[in-house]
C-alpha cells in the first residue's frame, strides 16, 4: 500500500475564504488539532503577507513537533526570508515557492516571458534549497499551462532542489480525466521525475475537486492537499476528510491509505466551522449534521435488520458520538476536568477556573450539558484573546412586543479608562435594537455585514451561537458568541467581532 501523504492549508488557503479571519490563538489551536488528526504536512500561513501571519506562522513551528510545518512564499527572495524567519525552530520546516506557469498568469500577471518565468523559478528554488532540506514548489494554474513547457520548468526546478512538485488546479477549470493526464504526462516525460513526490491541489468551482485528486493519486500523485470541510477561495478546496475517508472505506479498489486518524475528523470539522463561522451543510459528505440519518421507512426498516444495508460509513469512524449526553448539575470539579482532557483540550489554572465557572452557570438553566456544549464554551475561552483590553457586557435589557418598537438598554465596560457605560435605542427588531445601542456605546465605527444564527445540539434549551461579520474602523472581522439565550448570543459575538479588531490593530 503507498503511502499518499495530506498536506492540509487549512490555515492558508482555508483561511483565504472570503469573511474568515482566524486570531492567532484560534491558529494555534487548530493546528494543535491537525496534529492529532495526522495530517503530514501543514502548512500554516504566508509569513511575508502580514506581521499577523508571520507571528503565527513562528508560534505555530515552535508548538507543534509532530507534523511538517510549511509556509508560503512568492518566488521573491524576502518571502523566502520571511519564511526562513518564521520557521527557524520548526522541528521539520517546509518552504513553499510558487510561481505562475500558464500563458494568462505569466503576460498578463507576472509580465514575464516563459524562459523568465523558468529562470526565476529556478534561481528561487537553489534560494530556498540553502535554507530548507524541504523545498516544494508550484506551478500556479499548471492545468492551463502548456505541458512541454510544464515539463521543463519542473525538470529545471527538480535539479535546483525542488522536493515536491505540485500542481495545482488553481482556477477549479479541469475534468478529472485531464488531470490525471497531466501528472501521467510528467511522470512519462520529466526525466528526473522520481527525485520529487507529485503533489495535487484542486480547486471546487467546478464541483471536481475531490474527483480531480483521486485522478491525480491514480496517475502518480502520492501528496493530496487540501482543507477541512473543503473552505478555500471562491468554492473552496478538496475537503482532506472527504479524501480520507473514501480512501478508507474504498481500501478494496485503491492500494493506497493515509496517515490520518478518522475518528478526530468530526472534531476537527467542528473546529474549523466554529472558528470560521462557515458551517458544514446538512447534507455534507463525512461531517454533515444528517450524513448518518436515515429518513426513509424503507432504509431504516433496512439498518435496523442490518445496518450494512444502507450504511456504508459508520459515525464512530469519524468520531461521531452517538452517545454525547454528559454532564450536569450536580457534576463536580474532578469530572469536568476529565471531560476536558478526554475532549482533548488543556487549558491554563486560570482559563480551567473560568470554563469551570460558565459551565456551572450553564447547568442552571440547562439540565443536560453536552459535549457540543462543552466545545462551544472551551473553544470561546481557550481561544479568547483577554489579555488585550476590550468591551465586555455587564448587562442588557430588551422590551419587546408584537405590537410595539423592541427596545433595548445595555451597559459595556469599555477598554478607554475601565468606563461603565449605559446607553439605550430602539430598532425595528430586537437583535437591531440592541446592536444600534452597541453603536452608541463603543467607540469604533462598526458595520455589521452579515449575521447568522445556528443552534448547538438539538432540545429546545440548546445553546444559540451567533457569526457575524463587521468592519470596525474599516477592518474587516467575524465575531461569535455562544449563550443560551439568541439575544445574549447576538451581543457577545458583536462585541467579540469588535474586540478582535481592536486586538488586531495592537498586534500590528
Ligand atoms: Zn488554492
Amino acid at each position: 500500500m503507498t503511502q499518499i501523504k495530506i498536506f492540509d492549508t487549512t490555515l492558508r488557503d482555508g483561511e483565504q475564504s472570503p469573511g474568515v479571519n482566524l486570531n492567532q490563538l484560534e491558529k494555534l489551536e487548530l493546528a494543535k488539532q491537525l496534529e492529532r488528526l495526522g495530517v503530514d504536512v501543514m502548512e500554516a500561513g504566508f509569513p511575508a503577507s502580514s506581521q499577523g501571519d508571520f507571528d503565527s506562522v513562528k508560534q505555530i513551528a515552535e508548538s507543534v513537533k509532530n507534523v511538517s510545518v510549511a509556509g508560503l512564499a512568492r518566488a521573491v527572495k524576502s518571502d523566502i526570508d520571511a519564511c526562513r524567519e518564521a520557521l527557524k525552530n520548526a522541528a521539520n520546516p517546509r518552504l513553499h515557492v510558487f510561481i505562475a506557469t500558464s500563458p494568462i498568469h505569466m503576460e498578463y500577471k507576472l509580465k514575464k516571458t516563459p524562459d523568465e518565468v523558468i529562470d526565476t523559478a529556478v534561481e528561487m528554488v537553489k534560494y530556498g534549497k540553502q535554507f530548507f532540506d524541504h523545498v516544494e514548489w508550484s506551478a500556479e494554474d499548471a492545468s492551463r499551462s502548456d505541458l512541454d513547457f510544464l515539463a521543463k520548468i519542473i525538470e529545471k526546478v527538480i535539479d535546483a532542489g525542488a522536493t515536491v512538485i505540485n500542481l495545482p488546479d488553481t482556477v477549479g477549470y479541469t475534468m478529472p480525466r485531464e488531470y490525471g493526464a497531466m501528472f501521467r504526462y510528467m511522470k512519462e516525460n520529466v526525466p528526473n521525475i522520481d527525485k520529487a513526490d507529485l503533489s495535487c491541489h484542486c480547486h471546487d468551482d467546478l464541483g471536481m475537486a475531490l474527483a480531480n485528486s483521486f485522478a491525480a493519486v491514480e496517475n502518480g500523485a502520492t501528496q493530496v492537499e487540501g482543507t477541512i470541510n473543503g473552505i478555500g477561495e471562491r468554492a473552496g478546496n478538496a475537503s482532506l476528510e472527504e479524501f480520507g475517508v473514501a480512501l478508507n472505506i474504498r481500501n478494496d479498489y485503491y492500494p493506497y491509505h493515509t496517515n490520518l486518524v478518522l475518528k478526530e475528523i468530526k472534531r476537527t470539522s467542528d473546529m474549523v466551522s466554529k472558528f470560521t463561522g462557515m458551517t458544514v451543510p446538512g447534507n455534507k459528505a463525512i461531517v454533515g449534521r444528517n450524513a448518518f440519518a436515515h429518513e426513509s421507512g424503507i432504509h431504516q426498516d433496512g439498518v435496523l435488520k442490518n445496518a450494512q444495508t444502507y450504511e456504508i460509513i459508520t459515525p464512530e469512524l469519524v468520531g461521531v458520538q452517538s452517545n454525547n449526553l454528559v454532564l450536569g448539575k450536580h457534576s463536580g470539579r474532578h469530572a469536568f476536568t476529565d471531560k476536558i482532557k478526554q475532549l482533548g483540550f488543556t487549558l491554563s489554572d486560570d482559563k480551567l477556573k473560568e470554563a469551570f465557572v460558565a459551565f456551572k452557570s450553564l447547568t442552571d438553566r440547562k439540565k443536560e450539558v453536552t459535549d457540543d456544549d462543552l466545545f462551544a464554551i472551551l473553544t470561546d475561552i481557550q481561544t479568547d484573546t483577554s489579555n488585550v483590553k476590550r468591551y465586555t457586557l455587564v448587562d442588557f435589557k430588551v422590551q419587546y412586543g408584537s405590537s410595539d418598537k423592541p427596545n433595548a438598554t445595555v451597559t459595556l465596560n469599555t477598554p478607554k479608562n475601565d468606563q461603565q457605560l449605559t446607553d439605550s435605542d430602539t430598532g425595528q427588531g430586537s437583535v437591531e435594537a440592541l446592536y444600534n445601542t452597541l453603536d452608541k456605546i463603543i467607540y469604533e465605527d462598526t458595520q455589521l455585514t452579515d449575521f447568522q444564527l445556528n443552534s448547538i445540539g438539538k432540545g429546545r434549551d440548546a445553546l444559540a451561537e451567533v457569526h457575524v461579520s463587521l468592519t470596525v474602523d474599516g477592518i474587516a472581522v467575524s465575531g461569535r458568541g455562544s449563550a443560551q439565550d439568541v439575544l445574549e448570543a447576538a451581543v457577545q459575538a458583536y462585541l467579540n467581532g469588535v474586540n478582535r479588531a481592536i486586538y488586531q490593530v495592537k498586534a500590528i
